[in-house]
């Protein structure tokens, strides 16, 4: 065996699509391919250990923002116990400001870029010659039609036990300057029914979750439309094993075609992704982001109150020029929108992304360290942005874990940003903690935390008990409020 193909993946159940773009695309070069995996969190011995098992003469690595640091440390050990060993660096991490790097310094070659075709010709040039004399290879982009699809390589292990991830596109057509895809200027389908094919063929060896990576599902609505109908003919035939979905939408663009599909799924069918990020249009305008707000914010409430869709929506915290009170202003819109579950995230600066033009007039600084998070900016200071960060850290225990159901909405009354804001520097004094949080012992606080706003411990214990009493995990958070009060908010959408 001559090339290993690794990474180190965030979870064991992500299972990694560009490794396995790469190993379908290696060509002649594929009998000679392994493929292994890790998970961050390993010991860096154990995973040089395991790569020298195989006797590589070359091992790949796909670097990412969540595994940069992690997999820095793998490659200076490899390269210090086994330096003839030929290390390749690939994926997105390294695609851009490449030189400055550390791990790129430890490594023999980089490439940037689209990998399908230039790896499997470095690794070709690197066996048999001539040697390649550039350590940085700008990836060349083959026609789609050329890349072979890689959902075969997926193991009967990998259907049973993790994420499929695939993708119908790759690609975006839009500019948010704080994402990688903005570099991409455009979207490039492969051909949908090779593509669908494949799906069909994971399909009967018994796949039944496909994770859609297409960063933007609903751009081409006739594509949407066939891929969704394969989904719903998979659901008609075989009701009682169902098939599950998740997409990226962009959202603004739910023409009623689309709506008329998306109302057939049934419940736990479907899944939407849906990044709002701000719902302030000088901020938008900043970053290069064009959303319609009042049309996105429409389909959301179609979509919650029409369809059986489980919605995820994200919004950014730290763009620049949003203040602490125009991000609360957006959260607590989308809030009354009642999506299923907000993402609250954090700004990243990632590497290559055009956001890095507002650094100075906006005075962003970015910890140098990955994932590059927001540490403070002209509008919010550094201890207001560890505040936001540990709102979103409890967001994701108390809300969007949905075991407050019922609670939720007493917590967080009318003004749910600046409520939950209050509860969170609250809990935060109290237990000076954001993880490793048992869950009894977040019940004793909610439960405190209520008494403090004035609630009586009986009904604060009985409130908490009903988010025990089961049904209450699967509701949307805001839809449990009560009606006059939710038609308030939905009204100040
Ligand atoms: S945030 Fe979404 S819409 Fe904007 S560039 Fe990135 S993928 Fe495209």
């Amino acid at each position: 065996m001559s090339i290993l193909l690794t990474t180190l993946n965030a979870r064991y159940t992500h299972a990694s699509l560009g490794l396995r773009y790469l190993l379908a695309n290696m060509g002649a070069l594929q009998e000679q391919t392994r493929l292994q995996e890790f998970v961050i969190g390993a010991k860096a011995t154990e995973i040089v250990e395991r790569i020298l098992s195989y006797s590589p003469k070359i091992v790949g690595f796909g670097i990412y923002i969540w595994n940069v640091e992690e997999t820095t440390k793998v490659v200076a050990m490899l390269k210090r116990v086994a330096p003839r060993v030929v290390v390749v660096l690939g994926g997105p991490e390294v695609s851009h400001e490449t030189h400055e790097q550390e791990i790129v310094k430890l490594a023999d070659y980089v490439i940037t870029g689209w990998g399908d075709v230039t790896f499997p010709k470095l690794c070709g040039e690197i066996l048999h010659g001539p040697k390649p004399l550039m350590k940085v290879h700008a990836g060349v982009q083959p026609p789609m039609a050329e890349i072979k699809l890689p959902y075969s390589l997926y193991t009967d292990d990998d259907i049973k036990n993790r994420t499929l991830y695939v993708e119908a596109s790759r690609g975006c057509p839009f500019k948010c300057e704080f994402c990688l895809s903005a570099l991409d200027k455009t979207a490039w389908p492969f051909a949908l029914d090779s593509f669908l094919a494949e799906m069909e063929s994971l399909y009967q060896r018994g796949a039944r979750l496909f994770k859609f990576v297409d960063r933007t599902f609903n751009l081409n609505i006739k594509t949407s439309l066939k891929i969704m109908q394969f989904f719903l003919d998979k659901l008609e035939a075989n009701p009682d094993d169902p098939v599950y979905a998740h997409f990226e939408l962009v959202p603004d663009h739910l023409p009623d075609a689309l709506k008329e599909g998306v109302s057939k799924f049934p419940h736990g069918a479907l899944q939407f992704e849906i990044g709002i990020q701000s719902f302030n249009p000088a901020v938008q305008t900043l970053v290069s982001r064009k959303q319609d707000n009042q049309k996105a914010a429409d389909n959301i409430r179609w979509l919650t109150t029409q369809s059986h869709a489980h919605m995820h929506v994200d919004l950014i915290a730290g763009l620049p020029g949003e203040t602490v009170e125009s991000f609360a202003e957006g959260f607590n819109k989308l809030w009354a929108l009642a999506p299923h579950e907000i993402q609250f995230g954090i700004l990243k600066r990632l590497r290559g992304t055009p956001i890095i033009r507002h650094t100075q007039e906006y005075g962003m600084v970015y910890d140098p360290y990955a994932p590059y998070t927001i540490l403070a900016n002209r509008d919010i200071d550094f201890a207001t942005m560890q505040r936001l960060v540990r709102f979103a850290r409890y967001w994701d225990l108390v809300a969007n874990s949905g075991r407050f159901a019922h609670t939720l909405p007493v917590l967080l009354g009318e003004l749910p940003f600046q409520r939950f804001m209050a509860f969170a520097d609250w809990l935060y004094a109290n237990t000076d903690a954001t993880h490793r949080i048992a869950l009894e012992r977040l019940v004793a606080m909610v439960s405190r935390y209520l008494q403090t706003q004035g609630m009586d411990k009986a009904d604060a214990d009985a409130l908490l008990a009903t988010d025990y009493s089961g049904g209450a995990k699967a509701k949307p958070a805001a839809e449990a409020t009560p009606a006059p009060k939710r038609q308030a908010r939905r009204l100040a959408a």
